[in-house]
């Protein structure tokens, strides 16, 4: 018995040691021919793009010319789940790839045949044909089985159901769950009812007989016959399967949306699948509406084209993205998006500038500026009226958009401030031409595009604080960054929302409901773009107008043509604004000032007003606009300390004024009271400290480039009690500056007189002598 046994246990070691090795070597087989033959599960999807609410709002073909939209696992709810798996595998949570009973079965069915295999797929084995398609042949269905483990090797269940609903074919070149779903039903695929499901399930069989609009009426009776299985095998309840019974089936092949066209395709060039955006459809058609009806009236005046970006000033998302007045009008350019476009952005960078400058202490609104000409090292501004304004506040400059005052503040604060602030704010062309800059950058001199100038003013609605608007989901959220402080962009906020304006749209009607907004308007050199840019605690909207060939047009203004586009969307889409303004924040204060320096009145200012301030960083200088003059009793000769006579003047108080403005009052002939000349026997002058001008040389002869003048430098030497000294050129002021400093100017032809006068009233002149030539 014992030696009996023994051989039988020796017999069944021995079977086991060689089937051990027979499945060793079979798993080292799989191993070696997976690595040889990988997965080809490289699967091209159509790029999507989605609205806040993750419905597709438009899509463009795979390179295989499929629709084959990525269906996400939060996407295939459980019905959807249950329903395939019902119908398709019943086992498929349970078995490794292969149904080996239901294989067997098959395989007893066909052996006879050897021919076409039919039954027995598994959802794996499914994926695995779907992959590679191949004809149904008993090897092939060896090469489906051998893919189907390594399928299930790679992924789990959840994920290979995902791969069977994202590549099963639904009838034309539509591929798998998520665009059936969409272009058959218009909606998600989490959003399809049983009777949806249930239709589409029964399309891959016969694709072509089964097709959806068309056999609606053949699709029923299938999807009926299912139906009444899923009961049978008690799938569903009784009350789902009678409402899905009782559905009718209307569906019909829709086609693609194509919404949002520039923000899709700037955005599939970086990312690829579903790009989800956080634009609110309803906003998105009612501006792109605005915007085509609008352009399509100004085409009589030769403008054609506009962009129009919406931020919500809360989410700091971009809820509506329009390139052009029409995308599929290709005469004028309409796949241009005009939102990336660098353009001259005219006077929009105004506000961040007075806003800095308010920030520096070295402003407030109700500073009074000279609005006069002025000459920086040949760089002469004009107004956009060419007409200049004499004494103006910051406030008044900047509701008028003047363009003196613009360039004296950046001028004051230093451009390179003010540059730094935009590439913190992302600006890029001003980053990669920071170099070339000049001043006339804040008149429009740079390269900016309306989605940076758009950002840029959600922060003046979010307290100066920048955040990058963001286009997708994949825009990782910044931390904020503190561009301004939150008194310097209330004082912005109440100037740009004034509606006494210049700028006010003419033919905008009364009766409209109009929401409270801030704006800045802005035209380029040339005529060639029209911005405003709005904004009130809800949106910050950017308006472009113009034309992408770049033509000028003379009717083309912020105030003329982009500020009622703006209004009228400001109107439609801030309709039931419940007109909450910005809040006076902590850190500003109100001060009583003189309304003609806006600086802290003195004992002799006569016209004070009140004006905003920042505590402990705006100027405490008082205004020192009267002074105290000894003058002779006939008021002809002005008298200093050291020559006035010890009787014989009386004492009178005279309005300072800059020798810029002297000059400006004597060529527009307003009077004013002038100091009368110095006392002539003044030893102070005879003390011969007068300024020194060491270039150009008194009496010389200088030959200017006629094509390309280059400009003269002008130096003097001055007295060490000196701190500035003011140049004339032919007797007209010219400018003001400190002793010591450089200036430069471009003489006309002929004898020039140059004077220099310092700040003790010293004076000096010269002449010199100037011929055009061609160098
Ligand atoms: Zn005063
Ligand atoms: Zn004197």
């Amino acid at each position: 018995m014992r030696f009996k046994l023994n051989i039988t246990r020796k017999r069944i070691i021995r079977l086991l040691k060689r089937t051990g090795i027979v499945i060793a070597s079979l798993i080292v087989l799989f191993f070696l021919l997976s690595w040889i033959f990988p997965l080809p599960d490289k699967i091209d999807y159509s790029s999507i793009l989605t609205d806040n609410k993750g419905e597709v709002i438009n899509a463009s073909l795979t390179s295989d010319d499929k629709w084959r939209m990525k269906t996400e696992l939060d996407e295939i709810s459980p019905l959807l789940r249950k329903t395939i798996i019902a119908k398709e595998d019943k086992y498929f949570y349970s078995h490794p790839g292969i149904n080996v009973v239901a294989v067997g079965r098959a395989f007893f069915k066909n052996i006879f045949r050897w021919k076409r295999t039919s039954g027995a797929s598994t959802i794996t084995m499914q994926v695995a044909r779907a992959l590679e398609h191949r004809k149904r042949t008993f090897p092939n269905k060896v090469i489906e089985m051998f893919r189907a483990f390594q399928l299930e090797l790679k992924y789990n269940k959840d994920e290979i159901l995902q791969l069977y609903l994202n590549l099963v074919p639904y009838g034309g070149n539509i591929e798998g769950v998520k665009a059936a779903a969409l272009l058959y039903f218009n909606k998600n695929p989490d959003h399809l009812s049983l009777a949806e499901i249930t239709s589409l399930s029964i399309i891959p069989n016969r694709p072509s007989t089964l097709v959806i609009g068309r056999h609606n009426g053949r699709i029923v009776e299938e999807r009926n016959r299912w139906l009444q299985k899923f009961a049978d095998d008690k799938v569903f309840t009784e009350k789902e399967i009678d409402d899905a019974l009782a559905e009718p089936l209307t569906a019909t092949r829709h086609t693609v949306p194509h919404y949002a066209p520039h923000l899709f395709y700037k955005l599939s060039r970086q990312q690829k699948g579903e790009i989800s955006t956080h634009l609110d459809l309803n906003t998105q058609l009612k501006t792109e509406k605005i915007v085509e009806d609008y352009i399509r009236a100004q085409r009589l005046r030769n403008i054609r084209n506009a962009a129009v970006i919406v931020v919500d000033n809360r989410t700091r998302r971009v809820i509506t993205y329009v390139g052009s007045s029409s995308f599929s009008d290709t005469l004028d350019g309409g796949q241009v998006n005009g939102a990336a476009a660098i353009r001259q952005p005219g006077s929009t960078l105004k506000p961040l500038l007075y806003a800095l400058c308010f920030d520096e202490g070295l402003l407030t609104p109700k500073t009074v500026v000279s609005d006069v000409p002025v000459n920086y090292e040949g760089y002469a501004p004009e107004n956009y009226d060419q007409k200049f304004n004499g004494y103006v506040s910051i406030e008044y400059a900047l509701e008028h958009s003047l363009n003196i005052p613009a360039v004296k503040s950046l001028s004051l604060l230093g451009q390179e401030k003010m540059i730094q602030q935009l590439i913190r704010c992302r600006f890029r062309q001003i980053e990669k031409d920071r170099k070339k800059l000049g001043l006339s950058m804040i008149l429009g001199g740079c390269g900016t595009t309306l989605e940076e100038l758009t950002g840029l003013f959600s922060a003046f609605a979010n307290e100066g604080k920048f955040i990058k608007p963001s286009l997708s989901a994949a825009d990782t959220m910044q931390s904020p960054i503190q561009l301004i402080s939150p008194a310097a962009d209330y004082m912005v906020n109440e100037i740009l929302s004034k509606v006494n304006r210049p700028d006010f749209p003419l033919n905008w009607m009364a009766t409209e409901r109009m929401p409270k907004i801030a704006w800045k308007t802005g035209t380029s050199y040339g005529r060639r773009d029209a911005w405003s840019i709005g904004y009130n605690k809800n949106y910050t909207v950017g308006v472009w107008t113009g034309n992408f060939s770049g033509a000028g047009v003379p009717d083309l203004s912020g105030a003329n043509i982009a500020t009622p586009l703006l209004f009228r969307i400001f109107n439609t889409i801030d309709y039931n604004n419940d007109k909450e303004w910005f809040q006076q924040p902590a850190d500003i204060d109100i001060r009583q000032v003189c309304s003609e320096t806006g600086l802290p009145p003195s004992e002799h200012c006569t016209s004070i007003t009140t004006d905003y301030f920042i505590p402990l960083i705006s100027s405490t200088r008082t205004c020192n606009n009267w002074q105290e003059i000894m003058v002779r009793p006939d008021e002809k000769i002005s008298y200093c300390k050291s020559c006035a006579p010890s009787t014989g003047y009386k004492k009178k108080w005279y309005k300072a004024v800059e020798p810029e403005m002297q000059s400006w009052f004597a060529d527009n002939r307003i009077a004013y009271q002038q100091i009368p000349p110095h006392n002539p026997d003044c030893e102070l002058i005879f003390k011969g400290n007068a300024p020194v001008i060491q270039f150009p040389a008194n009496g010389v002869e200088y030959l200017i480039n006629k094509k390309n003048p280059e400009p003269l430098q002008l130096i003097c030497k001055t007295a060490n009690d000196v701190s500035k000294v003011y140049w004339y050129i032919n007797n007209k002021f010219y400018k003001t500056s400190a002793a010591g400093e450089k200036q430069f100017f471009i003489p006309d032809e002929g004898p020039v007189k140059i004077s220099c006068t310092d700040d003790k009233g010293r004076n000096r002149n010269i002449t010199i002598y100037v011929k055009m030539v061609n160098l």
